[in-house]
C-alpha cells in the first residue's frame, strides 16, 4: 500500500502533541497525530488532571474536619477511597473525550498506535489492524516522559509505587513513605497524609521542593511537619527489603544508616524522556541521557524534525509543551515563533498548602549577579485570606534593584497557583515595579498581596 503523506505528522498526543496537531491544522496544514495509549498524554490520563481531582477530595476532606472553624456540623466524616478514585479517573475520561472532540473539529486524523522513524520524512505506525506507512515534511516527536526507577527502588504495583500505581492505588497506605520532595512527590505526600497515612518524605537535597526559592520550601515544610508529616532533608533511600505487608527502608541521613519500615512506598525520582525505539539514533538525532537536544525552536538538528515537551528536557510541565507545541507549528507555517523563555514559566505545586513560583529565585538572583530588591506579605495580614480560613502563607518578590525588572515571585498559601499568573503576564509584558505598584487590584481578593508584596520591595506596604 502507498505511504499516506500529510503536511505534519505529530507522534504523541500529550499537551505537547495535540496542542501542535491543533495549531497546525488551524494554520491550514494536513495533520495526522499518532498515539499509542490515550489522548491527553500523561498530562490529561496521569498527571495534572487525575491528581487534581484526587488532591481535590483530599481538600473537601481537610475542610470537613474544620466544619465547625465556619459555624457548620458534620457527622462522622470520612472517606470511600475507591470512590475517590473512580471520580478521578472520570475526570481524567472526561478531558480525554474533549481531546478527541477537538482534533475532531479540526480535521486532524488520529491513528491509535505505536511510530517509530524510519528514515528522514517516513513515519510507520504499528495498528491493531496492522502497520501503517506515513510521510511528511515536518515531524514533531512529542513522546513525553515516565517514571524514573532507580536501581533497588523500582515501582512494582504492590508495596512500591509509581505515580500511575499512586492514582489507582491497590490499597489505602497505613504508614507511607515518599521518595522525592518535588511537586510530584508531594503531591501525593499531601494527598494520602491529609487521608490519614502516617507519611514520611526523604529528600536528597538539603530542603523539600528543592527549586523554590528556600524562603517558601521552609514556609512550606513547617506547614506539612504542622500536618503532621516527617519530613527528612539530606536523606537518601539506599535500599528497600521488599516483604509481603511491609518494606523495609534504609534511609542515610548524617552518615548513619537506619531502617525504617512503611506499607507502602511512593518512588518519586524524577523522570526519563522516552527516547528509545523510535529509530532517533539512526537518524543522527542528538540526545543527552534521556532528552533529545533541540534549539530554542525544538530543532532537533535533523532538516523537518523538531521535539518538543517532557522528551525536549526541563522544565517538565504541561503548559511547557503546548506552548513549544503552538511555537513549531507556527515556525512550520512560516510565521514568527516564539520560543519558551524557561524563565517565564511559572512551577505550580498544589499540595497543601499550594507553592507557585515565577522566574529567578533570591539566591540565583543574587548569583547571576543583580543587586535586589525583596518583598514580602504574609496571608495573615489579608482580609479575604482570613475570611476564607486560610491565613498560612506568603508571597514574596524579587526585583532588579536598578532597573525595577520583576526578577521573580514566589509564593505558598491557598490558590497560589491561580495567583501566579498575574505575575508572568507582568514579565511577559516586562512590567516594573512602577507599573505594579499602579496597579489597582480589586478587594478583597487574595490578589492584594501580590500588590502588597511588591510595595514592601520598595517601602510602601500598607497592610503590614
Ligand atoms: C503525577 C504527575 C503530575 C503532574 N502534574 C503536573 C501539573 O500539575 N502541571 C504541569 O504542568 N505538569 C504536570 N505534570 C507533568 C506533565 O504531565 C508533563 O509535563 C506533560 O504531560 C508533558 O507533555 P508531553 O506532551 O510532552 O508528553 P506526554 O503527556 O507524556 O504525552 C506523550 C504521549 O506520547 C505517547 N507516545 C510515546 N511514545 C509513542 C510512540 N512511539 N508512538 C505513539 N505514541 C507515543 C504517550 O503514550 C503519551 O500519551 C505531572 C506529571 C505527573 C506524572
Amino acid at each position: 500500500m502507498a505511504a499516506k503523506n500529510f503536511d505534519l505528522i505529530v507522534i504523541g498526543a500529550g499537551p505537547g502533541g495535540y496542542v501542535a496537531a491543533i495549531r497546525a491544522a488551524q494554520l491550514g496544514m494536513n495533520v495526522v497525530v499518532i498515539e499509542r495509549e490515550n489522548l491527553g498524554g500523561i498530562c490529561l490520563n496521569w498527571g495534572c488532571i487525575p491528581t487534581k481531582a484526587m488532591l481535590r477530595s483530599s481538600e473537601v476532606f481537610h475542610l470537613m474536619h474544620r466544619a465547625k472553624e465556619f459555624g457548620l456540623s458534620v457527622d462522622k466524616v470520612s472517606y470511600d477511597l475507591d470512590a475517590v478514585v473512580k471520580r478521578s479517573r472520570g475526570v481524567a475520561k472526561q478531558m480525554e473525550g474533549g481531546v478527541k472532540h477537538l482534533l475532531k473539529k479540526n480535521k486532524v486524523t488520529v491513528i491509535m498506535g505505536e511510530a517509530t522513524i524510519p528514515a528522514k520524512g517516513k513515519v510507520s505506525v504499528k495498528t491493531d489492524a496492522g502497520t501503517e506507512e506515513l510521510t511528511a515534511k515536518n515531524i514533531v516527536l512529542a513522546t513525553g516522559a515516565r517514571a524514573r526507577n532507580l536501581p533497588g527502588l523500582e515501582a512494582d504495583g504492590e508495596r512500591v509505587w509509581s505515580y500511575r500505581h499512586a492514582l489507582v492505588p491497590p490499597h489505602m497506605p497505613k504508614k507511607l513513605l515518599v521518595i522525592g520532595s518535588g511537586a510530584i512527590g508531594i503531591e501525593f505526600a499531601s494527598f494520602y497524609n491529609t487521608l490519614g497515612a502516617e507519611t514520611t518524605v526523604v529528600e536528597v537535597m538539603d530542603r523539600v521542593l528543592p527549586v523554590e526559592d528556600a524562603e517558601i520550601s521552609a514556609f512550606a515544610k513547617k506547614q506539612f511537619v504542622k500536618q503532621g508529616m516527617t519530613i527528612m532533608e539530606k536523606a537518601t533511600v539506599k535500599q528497600l527489603d521488599r516483604a509481603k505487608d511491609k518494606v523495609t527502608a534504609h534511609i542515610e541521613s548524617g552518615g548513619k544508616v537506619e531502617k525504617r519500615e512503611f506499607d507502602t512506598v511512593i518512588s518519586a525520582v524524577g523522570i526519563v524522556g522516552n527516547v528509545e525505539g523510535l529509530g532517533l539514533e539512526a537518524l543522527g538525532v542528538k540526545i543527552d541521557r534521556t532528552h533529545v537536544v533541540t534549539d530554542e525552536y525544538c530543532r532537533t538538528g535533523v532538516e523537518g524534525l523538531y521535539a518538543i515537551g517532557d522528551i525536549a528536557g526541563a522544565p517538565w510541565l504541561a503548559h511547557k509543551a503546548s506552548h513549544e507545541g503552538v511555537m513549531v507549528a507556527e515556525l512550520i507555517a512560516g510565521k514568527h515563533a516564539h520560543p519558551v523563555k524557561p524563565e517565564s514559566i511559572a512551577g505550580c505545586t498544589y499540595c497543601h498548602p499550594q507553592v507557585a513560583s515565577v522566574g529567578y529565585t533570591e539566591a540565583k538572583a543574587k548569583e547571576l549577579g543583580y543587586t535586589v530588591k525583596v518583598g514580602k506579605f504574609p496571608f495573615i495580614g489579608n482580609g479575604k485570606a482570613v475570611a476564607l480560613g486560610e491565613p498560612e502563607g506568603l508571597i514574596k518578590t524579587v526585583f532588579d534593584a536598578k532597573t525595577g525588572e520583576l526578577l521573580g515571585a514566589h509564593m505558598v498559601g491557598a490558590e497560589v497557583t491561580e495567583l501566579i499568573q498575574g505575575y508572568v503576564i507582568g514579565r511577559q509584558l516586562e512590567t516594573t515595579e512602577e507599573d505594579l505598584m499602579n496597579t489597582v487590584f480589586p478587594h478583597p481578593t487574595l490578589s492584594e498581596m501580590m500588590h502588597e508584596s511588591v510595595l514592601d520591595a520598595y517601602d510602601r506596604v500598607i497592610h503590614m
